[in-house]
């Protein structure tokens, strides 16, 4: 990496940090989790220091990740919500005023850096994009790829309701009983069987 790039500062680290963090986290170095660096960083610098933040990621896809290296945010916590909408997008927002900002991938202005254009597109063999010229690729292009606009959140911010437990007549777990009078698993809706 050349020296410019590691001088280049993001969610508060150098960029060889944030390499190291996303590694730690994630197992990998992904490309799409050094976007989504970049991504959350401008989110918190639009949003402000003193906003306490909720966020919505929508994708799977590397961005979850992201949210939970770079800020307080977790699946677990309930302060991240994630869409299956496979969408390289998220939202950053003042959970009391429910307003904030979204960045995302701007397909228009990625063009402008090919490698990055053909490797979300899935327009080049991956072999040809290692992962040396994509993190120098992601670095360069920092904010210039992407877009944002101010929003105000009107669904999912809602946090995730505990409802009644009661203990399952067929496994004795404890389980919700919105789910019926039995567990899921006992109604024969499991993900698993039992090896012996
Ligand atoms: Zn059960």
């Amino acid at each position: 990496m050349s020296m410019e790039l590691s001088d280049i500062q993001v969610c508060g680290r150098s960029v060889k940090k944030c390499l190291a963090d996303i590694e730690a986290f994630h197992g990998f170095t992904a490309p799409g989790l050094v976007l989504g660096a970049f991504m959350v960083d401008w989110a918190q610098e639009l949003l402000g220091d003193d906003v306490e933040a909720d966020a919505i990621v929508e994708t799977h896809h590397c961005l979850p990740d992201a949210i939970q290296i770079f800020t307080p945010c977790t699946f677990g916590n309930g302060w991240m919500k994630v869409l299956d909408w496979d969408k390289f997008a998220l939202s950053l927002y003042d959970k009391k005023t429910l307003t904030g900002y979204r960045v995302w991938l701007d397909l228009e202005k990625a063009r402008q850096f090919p490698n990055l254009y053909n490797w979300y597109m899935r327009l080049a063999p991956k072999k040809d994009l290692p992962l040396e010229v994509m993190v120098e690729t992601v670095v360069n292009a920092n904010r210039d790829a992407l877009s944002y606009g101010p929003i105000r959140v009107t669904q999912f911010h809602a946090p995730l309701k505990k409802g009644n437990t009661e203990i399952c007549p067929g496994c004795g777990e404890a389980y919700p009983t919105a789910q019926g009078t039995q567990c899921l698993t006992c109604q024969g809706q499991g993900y698993y069987e039992l090896q012996q």
